[in-house]
C-alpha cells in the first residue's frame, strides 16, 4: 500500500473544487485494499472512497483516509440462451463497461453511455438515464464491510434501489465500499428510444437498423450537445433529484404555472422535472436561475439543473447557491428540492 499525506483532492472531483485529504491511497486489487481497510482500523481513520468523483461536493478537507477505487476488470462470466452476465471491477469506469457490452453485442445499458465515473459508484444512486436505470440489468455485487473486512454479496432486492436511492446511500451508508458488479445483460435488443429527444437523434442520424451502438451515438450526442464537460466546466451531473409531488398539488400549479411539465410515476404521483422548476425561478422575480453565475459558481447556461464551478469556486460557494435555488423554488412553487449530489 502506497499512503501518501496531505493530497489535493482537485484532480479527483469533477466539480473541481479543492479539498485536501489527510492521507490518500490508490487502491488496485484485494490486498492493498484490505491492507487499507485494516489501517483505517486499526488507526480509526475516517474512509472516504472515491471512484470518479463525479457525484461528490466537497465542502471541507477529509480528516482521514481517501480511497480511489482502481479495482480494474471486466469478464463474461456465464451465459445462457437469452442473457450474459458480466462482471466488472468496481474501478473500471462505467462508459468503459457500456462500450464492452456494445463491442460484445450486448444488450440493456446503451441508453447509460458516456455517465461519468466508476461501475462500483453506479449501484450508488441506481445510475439512470433516458428511461433506463442500472437496476433493469443488475444482478449482484460483491462488497467489503469497511468495519470487519467480511465480504458480501448483495442481490437487487438487497440493494433496494429507487429512483437515485440505493440501500447504501442510506441504512448502509459508509459501510461498505463496492469490489465488484455483475450484469445481466440481454442477448436480445429491447431499445428504449421514446424518451427525451433520443428518436428525434436517431432520425437525424439517418439510423435505418437499430443496434446498440446507434442508440448509444445517439445518447452521447445529445448528452455532448447539452451537458458541461467537466473536464472544461467543473460540475457533478444533476445536482437535485427530479422531486415527486401528489396530483391534486401538480393540478393546482397547472392552473398558475399551465406549462409546468409532469410525468406519472405512481396512480397518484407525479415526478416535475427539477431542471424547469430552477429554470422558472430565480434569484429575484424578473430572473432565472439558469445561466445564473456568482462568483465563479453558477447554473449551467444549458441545463439549469447543472451547478457549475467556472475556475475558483469553493464547495461552501456551490452550497449556499444550492441553498438560495431550493429556497426560491419552495417560495414559488412549494416544492422541496433534494440534493442527489453527495455531500461531504
Ligand atoms: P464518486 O463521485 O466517486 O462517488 C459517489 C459516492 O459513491 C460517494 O459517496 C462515494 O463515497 C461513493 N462510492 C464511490 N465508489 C464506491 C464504492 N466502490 N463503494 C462504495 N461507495 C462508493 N448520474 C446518473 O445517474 N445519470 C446520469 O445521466 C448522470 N450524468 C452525469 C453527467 C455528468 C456530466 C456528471 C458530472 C455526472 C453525472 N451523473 C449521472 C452523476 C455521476 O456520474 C454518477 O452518480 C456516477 O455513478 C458517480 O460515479 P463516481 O465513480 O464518479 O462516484
Ligand atoms: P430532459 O430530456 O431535458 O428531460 C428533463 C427531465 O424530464 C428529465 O429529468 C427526465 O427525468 C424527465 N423526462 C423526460 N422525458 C421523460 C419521459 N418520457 N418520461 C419520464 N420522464 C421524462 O433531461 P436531460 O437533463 O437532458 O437529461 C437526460 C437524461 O439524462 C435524464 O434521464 C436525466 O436523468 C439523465 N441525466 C442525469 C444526470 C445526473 O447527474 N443524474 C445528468 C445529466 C443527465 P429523469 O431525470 O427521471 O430521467
Amino acid at each position: 500500500m502506497n499512503l501518501q499525506y496531505q493530497v489535493s483532492l482537485l484532480p479527483y472531483n469533477t466539480f473541481r473544487i479543492p479539498s485536501q485529504a489527510e492521507s490518500f491511497v490508490v487502491v488496485e486489487n484485494k490486498e492493498e485494499l484490505l491492507e487499507a481497510l485494516a489501517y483505517v482500523r486499526q488507526y480509526h481513520k475516517e474512509l472516504l472512497i472515491i471512484g470518479g468523483g463525479s457525484n461528490i461536493l466537497f465542502t471541507r478537507d477529509v480528516k482521514g483516509l481517501v480511497l480511489l477505487n482502481k479495482l480494474p476488470g471486466i469478464e463474461i462470466i456465464k451465459e445462457d440462451e437469452n442473457h450474459v452476465w458480466v462482471k466488472a471491477g468496481a474501478g473500471v469506469v462505467w462508459h468503459q463497461l457500456v462500450m464492452f457490452a456494445i463491442e460484445h453485442n450486448l444488450h440493456g445499458i446503451e441508453n447509460l453511455a458516456l455517465i461519468p465515473g466508476s461501475a462500483g459508484a453506479a449501484p450508488m444512486q441506481n445510475i439512470g438515464a433516458y428511461g433506463v436505470e442500472l437496476q433493469h440489468v443488475f444482478d449482484y455485487l460483491t462488497a467489503i464491510h469497511i468495519h470487519n473486512g467480511e465480504e458480501h454479496t448483495l442481490t437487487a432486492a438487497d440493494c433496494k434501489f429507487g429512483y437515485r436511492e440505493s440501500v447504501f446511500k442510506n441504512i448502509y451508508k459508509n459501510q461498505f465500499i463496492i469490489t465488484e458488479i455483475v450484469l445481466r445483460l440481454n442477448k436480445n435488443p429491447e431499445f428504449h428510444i421514446s424518451y427525451g429527444a433520443i428518436q428525434q437523434q436517431l432520425e437525424e442520424m439517418k439510423v435505418t437498423t437499430l443496434t446498440a451502438k446507434e442508440v448509444a451515438e445517439a445518447v452521447m450526442h445529445i448528452r455532448r450537445s447539452k451537458l458541461p464537460d467537466p473536464a472544461v466546466i467543473g460540475n457533478a451531473g444533476s445536482f437535485f433529484k427530479n422531486p415527486t409531488i401528489d396530483k391534486k398539488q401538480y393540478q393546482a400549479l397547472q392552473q398558475q404555472y399551465p406549462s409546468i411539465p409532469g410525468y406519472e410515476v405512481g396512480s397518484n404521483l407525479i415526478k416535475v422535472p427539477a431542471g424547469w422548476l430552477i429554470e422558472h425561478s430565480g434569484p429575484d422575480a424578473n430572473t432565472s436561475w439558469k445561466g445564473f453565475k456568482r462568483g465563479d459558481v453558477g447554473c449551467h447556461a444549458k441545463q439549469a439543473l447543472v451547478l457549475v464551478n467556472y475556475g475558483n469556486g469553493t464547495g461552501k460557494d456551490v452550497l449556499t447557491l444550492s441553498e438560495d435555488i431550493m429556497q426560491s423554488v419552495r417560495d414559488k412553487y412549494q416544492i422541496d428540492l433534494e440534493r442527489e449530489v453527495n455531500l461531504y
